[in-house]
Parts: C-alpha cells; structure tokens; sequence
C-alpha cells in the first residue's frame, strides 16, 4: 500500500509547476510527503534533458534508489524530458525503475500508484494539470502552453516536448481565480514559447496579448503577472501594447537574445537579426519607459568568431539588462548542431563565458544604480539568514531588496532604496 511520496524536480521553471500539479493530486488522493527519499514508499524523479548534467545527476539518483529499494518496498517512477529521451535506455539500465512515463504521461502517475493493473500508459497528447498550486506560496506559476515549433539548432526541448499545445483559455482563467482567492501575489504564465499561445474555440483564435488582457481583468488580488519565456519572433506590438496599458504585468521582460550576431542567429535557427531584436528592445524601451530585461545569452556556438562573440557584448551592453543567464555552447546529443564544423575549444568557449561575465556584471551595477533611492514595491520574501532583524524582498523587477522590519511573508511594503551590495539592494520601508 502506497502511502508516502517522495518527488525530486529537475530542471525548469515548467517542471516545477508540474510537480505541483503532481503533489496536489497525490495529497487528494490521501498520499503524505516523506520526510527523507529512505521513508518514501513511491519516488518521483521529474527530470530534465536540456543539459547532459542534469541527466548525469539523475543516473546518480538511481543509484541511492536502487539501494534504498533493497531495505524496503518503493515504487520507482521516472518521468519528464529524460524519461521521454531515454525511454529505452532507462527500461534497459536501470532495472530498479517500475516506470517511465514521458512528457505526455505525467498525468498517469497517480493512476499508476492508485491502480496499476489497469492504468494505460500510452498518451497521445500533452495534458495540463487542473492546478499548478503550491500551497502557502504567494507565487505561483501557470503553465499554458506546452512544447515548442521552432527547432533551435542547439535545444532539445522540441524532441522531448513536442509540438506546442495551448491550454484551453477558460482554465486558465480558473486557475487565476482560484489562486487569486487564495491569496496568491504574483503569478507567472509559463510556457516553452509561451508568446505564441494560441487557442481556437469555436471558430475563433485567441492569442497571447489577448489572453494576458483576459487574466489581468480577472486578477483582483495578483500584484504582478509575468510570463516565461518569450520568444523575440513572437513579441509583437500587440503585445507591447498590453504590457504598457495593464498595470497588473510586471514591467521586468525576459527575452532571450541568445547571440547578438546575425550569422550565428542564423545558424542558431532563432528566425530573427541582430537588427530586429535590437528594434525590438528599443521599441520597448521607448513605450515603456520603466521597464527592465532579463536575457539568455550563449557564447562560443560553433565557428563563433571573436569579431561575431564582441557583437554579443555590443547587443548586451545596448539592451542594458538587469539579469542574465550566460552559459557556454555545449553540444546536445540528437539536436542539429552537435554536428556543426568549427567547434570553438573548451578553453575559448570559457575564456569568452568568464569575459561576458565579467562585462555583465558592469551592466548589472550601471542599470541598477540607475534605480537607486527610487521607491519600490516589494513582495516579502524571507528573513534574512545573515541578519534575522532583516527581511528579504522582490520589487516588481525581480530585484532582491534587504530591509529591517518584521512583516508576514508574502505581504507587500513599499521601500525606498537606498543603495547596491553585490546583486542586492539596501532599503528602508517607507509605509
Ligand atoms: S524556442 Fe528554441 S530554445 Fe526555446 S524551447 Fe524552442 S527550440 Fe528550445
């Protein structure tokens, strides 16, 4: 009998929100969290196969399950990206896993639990979950499309998602009530692509800028709505034009830029210039003022250049970003480009990593000390752990703020700030 669960989240922001979906079953169906993966009767491990490390660690996991199953009964269960990739490998090497279930079947893991003898395993389609909360959270995310067309040359997630899927709009918009009623700050719309949300009903289609208007008109409480992750060919002056009217979307814009080299766009497969995505950046910046930019950014693609990699540092240091995830090309098993010529080494690859970097972080300190002794509102995070008379915050712009004070965590307090240590700014409550 199956009474406990265990479940280890790899990866992505998408993930998460499925795992939650995940608990939220297990718990209706009266399944308890274990405290250790030993107690456990069932373990979950949700995986991820953007990067071989992610996978490594997973084939590490396997281990301590094989051994924990020889001192007492555990259902294994491997879902996600890695179990829909390595569906074969996983079944032939690791005998100690009772099931893999893909993308597609996550759906079925409570049935699998509850009933195996009569679950069926094969799914046609992408399912989403009937709710992605995690209780006590005041943020919350919201998948509403799942999988990608767009075939970067270097990304593995159109082989291990498939093919985008939008979740139907009025479940959505249920979603938000519902976590709207229980007290939820911020929402963040989630999706693979999640700018070409695309949803026909009857007839009619509705697309992304559309349907953010619709959650914004039903979110009475939600402070801040945010979506991840954009795609540049998709952002259109539509979209602009909602972000700039609807006070609930937070003007803190995740867009991955990824190189800021035309060739390398090209052969990257990412369907836009250097010059449009600038366009792109400046058109926002000139509709909204306040906004601010997170980016990807992906340095020593095969047959890069330095001239091509100093086009990157051009296109960062215009774009102005307050946040960046900078990673190095590592080449993904099943994706085009592990067969593209002109590798750049290892060492240059992390040469030009340690110097983005290190320019970033430049921008970082410019942008940011550009906001300083402004006022912000800030969701309240923790305590501080270096100071438990301190508090930790996030602004709008998704900017860590530490203040004195002692308020419920999740509430919302207006800060002057006051000045920059590290990534972190200073602050004093001003309400
Ligand atoms: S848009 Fe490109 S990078 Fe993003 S998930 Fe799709 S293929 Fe991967």
């Amino acid at each position: 009998m199956i009474r406990s669960y265990w479940i280890e989240t790899y990866g992505c922001q998408m993930n998460i929100a499925e795992s939650n979906a995940l608990e939220l079953q297990l718990k209706g169906a009266g399944l308890v969290p274990a405290k250790t993966a030993e107690e456990a009767d069932c373990a979950i491990l949700n995986t991820c196969s953007v990067r071989k490390s992610a996978e490594n660690r997973v084939w590490g996991r396997l281990g301590l399950f094989a051994h924990i199953k020889t001192l007492h009964p555990l259902t294994l269960i491997v879902t996600g990206c890695m179990a829909q990739r390595l569906q074969e490998d996983l079944k032939d090497e690791a005998p100690q896993v009772d099931y893999v279930l893909g993308t597609n079947d996550k759906h079925k893991i409570l049935e699998v639990l509850v009933s195996p003898e009569s679950a069926e395993l094969r799914t046609e389609a992408y399912s989403f979950g009937t709710s992605y909360y995690h209780e006590g959270e005041y943020s919350s995310y919201i998948p509403i499309m799942n999988g990608c067309n767009n075939f970067c040359s270097y990304c593995i997630v159109p082989y291990v998602r498939g093919r985008e899927v939008s979740r139907p709009v009025e479940e959505i918009l249920e979603e938000v009530r519902f976590l709207d009623a229980q007290g939820v700050k911020e929402i963040t719309l989630l999706g693979q692509n999640v700018n070409s949300y695309h949803y026909e009903e009857d007839g009619s289609v509705l697309t992304f800028p559309s349907l953010l208007e619709k959650v914004c008109s039903v979110a009475v409480n939600i402070e801040w709505i945010r979506f991840e992750s954009p795609h540049p060919k998709d952002f259109s002056d539509d979209l602009i034009k909602v972000i700039k009217e609807q006070e609930k979307v937070a003007k803190h814009l995740h867009i991955p830029m990824q190189s800021g080299n035309t060739r390398i766009l090209g052969l990257m497969n990412r369907k836009y210039t250097r010059e449009r995505f600038l366009t792109l950046v400046e058109t926002i910046k000139r509709e909204i003022p306040d906004a601010t930019f997170a980016t990807d950014v992906m340095v020593g693609f095969p047959s890069e250049t330095e001239e091509e990699y100093q086009d990157t540092i051009t296109a960062l240091d215009q774009m102005g970003c307050i946040e960046a995830f900078m990673y190095y090309f590592n080449p993904r098993e099943g994706t085009a480009a592990v067969s593209f010529p002109a590798e750049v080494s290892e060492e240059e690859r992390g040469r030009r990593l340690t110097d983005l970097i290190a320019f970033q972080h430049k921008i970082f300190v410019r942008e940011k000390t550009k906001r300083t002794h402004g006022l912000a509102k800030v969701v309240v995070n923790a305590v501080s752990r270096n100071d438990k008379k301190q508090m930790l915050g996030r602004t709008e712009h998704n900017e860590m703020v530490v203040f004195d004070g002692s308020f419920a965590v999740g509430s919302i307090v207006t800060v002057r700030l006051t000045g920059l240590k590290g990534n972190t700014y200073t602050g004093t409550v001003e309400n």
